[in-house]
Formats: structure tokens, C-alpha cells, sequence
């Protein structure tokens, strides 16, 4: 049985109404009742707000507010100045669309007026026999649609989709091809969705989030429940060409510390300061993934060549950092750079500007055999086996200590060779990696930014206000949140206005505009009103004096002392972090860790 388009837009309709996740979790078990296997990936898809995977470097849809305010023109019969006029009124396109044909309808008794309309099979009043498949189809041939004579193709598909939908069903089409759905349920809401309706219960959501971790395409995992049962997800194992979730690190300042939490010994190794890269091999086919698994293979062509020439395994999937290093000396040099090879255009020319060594620190995946539960150790040797070594590639440098005063010694020798610091590795039996997960297993140790704060955080924009004096009229100061993944919302830290080059503030405008919001966005939990609210998207690097208590900040309210949250004082801009989606921001669970450390240490000190 094909599945209604309207049973989306209703669900939709429904879950801009709430803002409580209960709620939301709600609905969205009742859509999954109501979803036919065979299109589970793709409504989950939607729900994401995508028509797939964004590292399988698939093309996105390509549609500009212009070519839909025509599409939407031509299905409806009304100038496309009419049509902005309204939606500037009403607040957006989907809304105006949906006005629009609202209006249509009734005047013409329930058949839609106009000339493309009979391309549209007839429904009574307002109702429309769009399926899923249908709308997800056209979407894509939208997205697919490239090169020359790609925009009228675009514009007809467009037109033809929303002439046939009805005022609802428009308005959430329209919303979607503008990356505007804004419905607030994040992944974490999806997955225990799908545990409640094909695994009897949330608590089977650690099922469903194993699997994700190991391939991270939530759409075939929500097939392979729907088809196949959750037993099916129990022996999931990575594959080459799906990216795997990464594992991350906590962090600590204290040598002693770090020691103690990792059991006594650990194996340390050059934290080093570039990005991470997921290198997938199957044979003469490479693909590399980023942090939050973007496909970057073709802004590493020099990295592929190396893969290919230096992985011996037929199969593999190993991790590294891709650092820029001054060829003439084989020296480190810092994150900045390599983020300059991201701006260039044509990546021949930053390959040669800015050349890359690629320092290995673990695999996950060798011909068949999955090591995600293996130890370290194992993986390490495995890792070793499987490569050759040189200049521009090798094994992350690291040694094994069991005292505080060599891994001191280490962390030194780290950052005079241009390292960020250094991680340091639990090597026992239980030392598995733990796909998508930070944890106590991997403790990064960074070199302090001469401040009282040991280490910076990752904070998301959520909003921002307008600066005065020099900065009048302009973007000066913005409002920060941590990431709360219990609740799925960005909770308020500070606001920070200072450590911005001019260089940085002149871009803010351009780069804030795609996500700038009329109203708060749902998952953003603030209680102070920025001049503008910001969808939760960019991640920005924080370095402060302290953290502090504040009473008007929502991260971790209530913890450390009742009508109270925790803020940082003196906050200081340190660089954009374009590699980091808002879901690997800083958590509020992490800053309150950090606001604990900073009281013992205070109470030791005194
Ligand atoms: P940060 O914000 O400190 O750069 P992160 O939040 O990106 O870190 P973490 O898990 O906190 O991620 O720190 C680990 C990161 O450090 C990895 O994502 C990886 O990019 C980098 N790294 C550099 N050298 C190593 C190494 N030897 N082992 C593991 N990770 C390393």
C-alpha cells in the first residue's frame, strides 16, 4: 500500500504545534505506525530534512528561494510578486503557498484552478493522492537534475509537485526544499521513535544507536528494523563506503588524573592539531570521511593517493589527522592553515600550497573482521600490520607510560613539536571503540591557553545582538549554548563579544543569514531574547577566565545550585570549528564536569 504524503504534512503540522519531546516522540510513533516498510528510510530521510545521507555527497536539492517563489507562481496562477508579497506578510513561503491554495480551493469548490492543475489527478476538496514515494521521487530528480537546461527541469518538477499537492501538503513541501522544516526532533527522538514501534520499548533505542554508531545512515538502519527486526541490528558491522561515528575523548589537566582514570598505564600519543579523517579502502577505491562524516575525498587528493599506496589491506577502515605541515622543514603547523585548503577553489592548487601528513591512530575495520570491541592494543598492532610508513605517512607518535612524570614529559615534548597537547589511551582489556561516544576510555590533554580555564569549549550560535559604537548596526556580540543530548536542546551559556578580528565580524552577516529565525528555534532553551535568533548550527571555539554560576543562563540550571546555571566569565572567540556539527558542541554534562574540576581545584589551592 503506498503511503499519503498527507500522513507526513499532518505529522508535521502536528509537531510544530509541540515543543515538549514526549510529545514529539508521540507523534512520530504514530507516523511509524503508519509507515510501510518499503519507505521507511525515505520518511526518515525527511524527518532529518534531507533526501539522503550527507556523506554520501549526493547533490542537495539546489532550489533557491527564486526558482521556488516561480514554481510555486506557476502552480498556483499568481505573480511571483504577489506571492513575496504575501509571504513577507505571513512570514514565510510555505505559509503563503498554503494561503494561497486555501483560498483557490474554496473559491472553486474543492478543484484547483488553473492550467497545470489537470496535470494533478482529481481529489476532493483539498485532499491530493500524493504518495511518498511520489514526492520523494521528484525531489530527488530535482536534486539529481545538473548542468545546462537543469533549472527549467527543476522548475517544472517543482511547479508540476505543488499544483498537485494540497495547501498543506505544499506549504511542508515548499518548507522542505528551502531547508526550513524546522520541526525540532533530532536524531536521538527518531531513534527511540523506531525502538517503541518496532522493538516494544525506548530501552531498545541502545540497539538502534549501536547500529547508527557503527553505519551511520539512520534511513537503512530504520529499514533493516522495519524488515527485519532489531535482532538483525545486534550483529550489524561497520561497512567500507557508510562512515562510521567517531569516538571521542573527555578531558582532564592533571597528569595523575588522567593516569588514575586509565588504570594506571595508558598509551599516550601527539594530539595532533589538523582534521580528522576517516579513510575508507576497498580496493582501489578510497573515500574519506570527516569529523561529522561529510565526504571529503576530493578535497584530499594527496591523501587518497597516499592511501592507495600505503594501506595494504584489501579492505580497510582506519582513522587519522590530516595536518598542514611546512614542507620545507616537516614541520606542524596549525589547524588555521589546513582549514585555508577548505576556502580554495580549485584543490590542485591548495594541494600544492599547503601540503598534508597523515598521522594514524586507529582502525575499525580490517577485510571482514569488525574491531570495534577489540582493545586497543589489538587494534593498534592490526593497524601497524596493514601500512606502510613515510614521511607524510605514519603511525600517530606515541610511547606507553605508567607514571605522572613521563606522561608530563611526553605532553611537553608534544606541544614543542607542534602538537595540541596529547591523548592519552586506556590499553586494557576493555578498551574497545566506542563508536560515537565520548568517554573516559580516550582523555585529551591540551595545552593550556594561558587563561584559568584548562580548556576551551565548543559552544553553538543560537543568537545574536546588534554591537553599538564602532560595531552600530552590525552583528557585535553572540549568544552561546552548550548541547544538552538528554533533552535534545541547546542550553544558554554566555554571550561573547570579544576576540573577533574585523575580518570575522564583516563575515558574520553572510554567515548567520541562512539560519537567522523570527522566533526562537525549538530546540533552543534560552531565557535571554537575542535582537535576532539563531537556528542551532555554528560551532564556534570559546576560551573564558572561569566558569561561573548565573541566573540567567539555562545550561545546567539548577545543578551545582538551585535558580542558578553555569556560565563563563570573560568568554573570548578563538576560531570557527566548520568541522563540528552543533550535535558535537560541548555538553552541558561536560561543562558541569569542567565547573566541578575548577571547584576542587579551588578548594585545593585554599
Ligand atoms: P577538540 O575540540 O579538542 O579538537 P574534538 O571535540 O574534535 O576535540 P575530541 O574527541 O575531544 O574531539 O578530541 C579528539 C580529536 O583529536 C579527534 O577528533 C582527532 O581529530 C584529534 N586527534 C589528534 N591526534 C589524535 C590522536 N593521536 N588520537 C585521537 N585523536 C586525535
Amino acid at each position: 500500500m503506498p503511503m499519503p504524503f498527507s500522513v507526513i504534512a499532518e505529522t508535521f503540522e502536528k509537531l510544530e504545534r509541540v515543543t515538549a519531546r514526549t510529545q514529539m516522540l508521540l507523534y512520530l510513533v504514530e507516523l511509524f505506525k503508519k509507515t510501510p516498510a518499503e519507505v521507511v528510510d525515505k520518511v526518515v530521510y525527511i524527518l532529518q530534512g534531507k533526501l539522503w545521507p550527507d556523506w554520501k555527497g549526493l547533490p542537495e536539492l539546489g532550489v533557491g528561494e527564486k526558482l521556488l517563489v516561480k514554481a510555486a507562481s506557476i502552480a498556483l496562477h499568481i505573480s511571483e510578486h504577489q506571492l513575496e508579497r504575501l509571504a513577507k506578510r505571513v512570514g514565510d513561503i510555505g505559509k503563503a503557498i498554503e494561503m494561497v491554495k486555501n483560498e483557490q480551493l474554496k473559491k472553486t469548490g474543492g478543484r484547483a484552478p488553473g492550467l497545470l492543475a489537470f496535470m494533478a489527478k482529481p481529489g476532493s476538496a483539498g485532499e491530493s493522492t500524493l504518495t511518498v514515494e511520489k514526492v520523494y521521487e521528484t525531489l530527488a530528480k530535482i536534486a539529481v537534475a545538473q548542468g545546462e537546461g537543469s533549472r527549467d527541469i527543476k522548475l517544472k518538477l517543482l511547479a508540476g509537485l505543488l499544483a498537485e499537492a494540497s495547501p498543506k501538503e505544499a506549504k511542508y513541501i515548499a518548507r522542505f526544499v528551502e531547508g526550513r522544516l524546522r520541526l525540532g526532533v533530532g536524531d536521538a527522538t527518531i531513534m527511540e521513535a523506531l525502538a517503541v514501534v518496532y522493538a516494544g520499548s525506548a530501552a531498545m533505542r541502545s540497539i538502534i544507536e549501536r547500529a547508527y554508531n557503527l553505519r551511520a545512515d539512520l534511513g537503512m538502519i530504520a529499514k533493516i528494523v522495519t524488515t527485519q527486526g532489531v535482532e538483525a541490528l545486534k550483529n550489524i558491522k561497520p561497512e567500507v563506503g557508510i562512515p562510521i561515528r567517531p569516538m571521542l575523548a573527555e578531558r582532564l589537566s592533571d597528569p595523575l588524573e588522567i593516569l588514575k582514570k586509565l588504570g594506571g598505564r595508558a598509551l599516550v600519543e601527539y594530539k595532533y592539531d589538523g582534521e580528522r579523517a576517516q579513510i575508507h579502502k576497498k580496493g582501489d577505491k578510497i573515500w574519506i570521511f570527516s569529523r561529522r562524516l561529510e565526504n571529503i575525498t576530493h578535497m584530499y587528493p594527496d591523501v587518497v593517493k597516499m592511501a592507495l599506496e600505503n594501506i595494504k589491506a584489501e579492505e580497510a577502515i582506519i582513522e587519522g589527522e590530516i595536518v598542514a605541515i611546512d614542507p620545507e622543514t616537516g614541520e606542524l603547523r596549525p589547524f588555521q592553515v589546513l582549514m585555508r585548503r577548505r576556502r580554495k577553489h580549485d584543490v590542485h592548487v591548495a594541494m600544492e600550497e599547503i601540503p598534508v601528513a597523515v598521522y594514524l591512530f586507529d582502525t575499525v575495520y580490517v577485510n571482514g573482521e569488525d574491531l570495534t570491541l577489540k582493545p586497543l592494543p589489538y587494534r593498534r598492532e592490526k593497524l601497524a600490520s596493514i601500512v606502510n610508513e613515510n614521511d607524510t605517512w605514519q603511525l600517530a607518535k606515541g610511547t606507553i607510560v605508567s607514571d605522572a612524570e613521563a606522561l608530563e614529559k611526553f605532553f611537553l615534548q608534544a606541544i614543542e613539536d607542534g602538537a595540541e597537547g596529547i591523548m592519552a589511551k586506556a590499553i586494557h582489556d576493555k578498551s574497545i571503540y566506542q563508536a560515537g561516544a565520548r568517554g573516559w576510555l580516550w582523555i585529551k590533554y591540551k595545552r593550556d591557553y594561558k587563561s584559568e580555564m584548562a580548556d576551551t569549549v565548543d559552544l553553538v550560535v543560537i543568537g545574536a545582538f546588534y554591537g553599538k559604537g564602532r560595531r552600530g548596526g552590525k552583528f557585535g556580540t553572540l549568544l552561546m549554548a552548550a548541547y544538552d543530548p538528554e533533552s535534545d536542546t541547546f542550553k544558554s551559556v554566555c554571550k561573547v563579544g570579544s576576540g573577533f578580528t574585523d575580518e570575522d565580524l564583516e563575515k558574520l552577516p553572510e554567515m548567520l543569514a541562512p539560519y537567522i529565525r523570527d522566533t526562537k528555534p525549538p530546540r533552543v532553551d534560552s531565557a535571554m531574547k537575542p535582537d535576532v535568533w539563531v537556528e542551532p548550527a555554528l560551532v564556534a571555539e570559546i576560551i573564558g577566565a572561569e566558569l561561573t554560576l548565573s541566573p540567567i543562563h539555562t545550561c545546567c540550571y539548577g545543578w551545582a545550585k538551585s535558580g542558578a546555571g553555569i556560565s563563563i566569565r570573560f568568554p573570548r572567540f578563538i576560531r570557527w570549528r566548520p568541522d563540528k556539527s552543533p550535535e558535537d558542541a560541548t555538553t552541558t554534562k561536560e561543562l558541569y564536569e569542567m565547573y566541578l574540576r575548577q571547584l576542587r581545584k579551588l578548594e585545593e589551592t585554599t
